[in-house]
Formats: structure tokens, C-alpha cells, sequence
């Protein structure tokens, strides 16, 4: 079994059906938008095929993350919060703006802003599936979410974390 598995980015997916029809295994569903890890079995073909670039070969197992200085996590949380406001603002722009030309640019700041939050939340650790602040996260929508309680569960069972 190959050490890498296959993963769709969903806005760059076109939908027509390639990496269907060249599966030997059945794993890609282009009508969900998934790849099923437990079909996956590495062999790139999708990704070769993809005309979109849509589709990315990851490891099966992430190495361990870095630990980030707290210093750094604290900066890069104050630059989120600034990217949120921004998009925010950008946001009341493109609703209220009577200008097409205004409205156009607010837009493309907005997902700008949304890019670069998500980025930096990455950098400051939050992102990485088997991440520790994953763990915590989930701990703590489970104590305050029921609705779906069954869900995170299942996730704090079947991510491997690290830490
Ligand atoms: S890597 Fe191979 S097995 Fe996995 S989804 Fe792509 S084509 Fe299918
Ligand atoms: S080959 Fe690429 S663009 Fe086409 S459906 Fe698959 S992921 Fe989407």
C-alpha cells in the first residue's frame, strides 16, 4: 500500500468525472465531492488525469507538527483578528455599495482576506488534522454542541493525534 492518498480541493473540481473513470478501486464520487481514504490506494492516477489541478497527493500519515513559539501563535492570532475585520468590512462594501466597480473590489477583497486568515490559521497550528489544538477544539465543541455530539466523537476516534 502506498504512503500517500489522494485529496480533491472542491473549488478547483470542474466535475467531469476523469479521476472516475481512471480509479481502479472505485474511491473518487464526484457527486459527493470525496475521495474515500479507506478505497484510496495512492496510485496517482486521478491526479494525473485531473485537468484542474484539483486533485493532490498527501501523505498517508503527516509527520509530526512543529511546535510553535507561543509569541508566534500570539502575533498571528492578532493578524487574524485584523484579516477578519477586513473581510468583514469588505463584506458591508460589496451588500451596500451602489458602485459595481466598488462592489467588484470588495469581493475580491473579501476572499483575499479569507485566503490569508486561513493560511495564517494554518501557520499558527490550528489546521493540521492530527494537531493537538485539533484535539482541543473538538473537546470543546463537544462539551458545548450535542446536536452534533456523535460526529465529533467518531472524529476524536479516528484522527491520529500526535500529541
Ligand atoms: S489515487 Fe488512485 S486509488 Fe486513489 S482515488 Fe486516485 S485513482 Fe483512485
Ligand atoms: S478529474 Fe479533476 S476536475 Fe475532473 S471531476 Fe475529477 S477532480 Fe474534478
Amino acid at each position: 500500500m502506498s504512503e500517500v492518498r489522494a485529496v480533491r480541493n472542491l473549488r478547483l473540481c470542474s466535475k467531469d468525472c476523469l479521476c472516475l473513470y481512471v480509479c481502479p478501486t472505485g474511491a473518487t464520487d464526484t457527486e459527493t465531492g470525496q475521495i474515500d481514504f479507506t478505497k484510496c490506494i495512492g496510485c496517482g492516477a486521478c491526479s494525473k488525469a485531473c485537468p484542474s489541478g484539483a486533485i493532490s497527493m498527501v501523505p498517508y500519515k503527516y509527520p509530526k507538527a512543529q511546535v510553535k513559539d507561543e509569541l508566534v501563535v500570539d502575533r498571528l492570532k492578532r493578524i487574524i483578528n485584523s484579516k477578519v475585520e477586513q473581510e468583514q468590512i469588505a463584506h458591508y462594501i460589496k451588500d451596500n455599495s451602489t458602485d459595481e466597480k466598488e462592489k467588484l473590489l470588495a469581493k475580491v477583497l473579501m476572499r483575499a482576506n479569507r485566503l490569508i486568515s486561513e493560511d495564517l490559521y494554518r501557520e499558527a497550528g490550528y489546521m493540521l488534522p492530527q494537531n493537538k489544538n485539533t484535539k482541543d477544539f473538538l473537546n470543546e465543541l463537544l462539551e458545548k454542541d450535542s446536536t452534533n455530539k456523535e460526529t465529533i466523537e467518531k472524529l476524536l476516534t479516528l484522527i491520529d493525534f500526535h500529541e
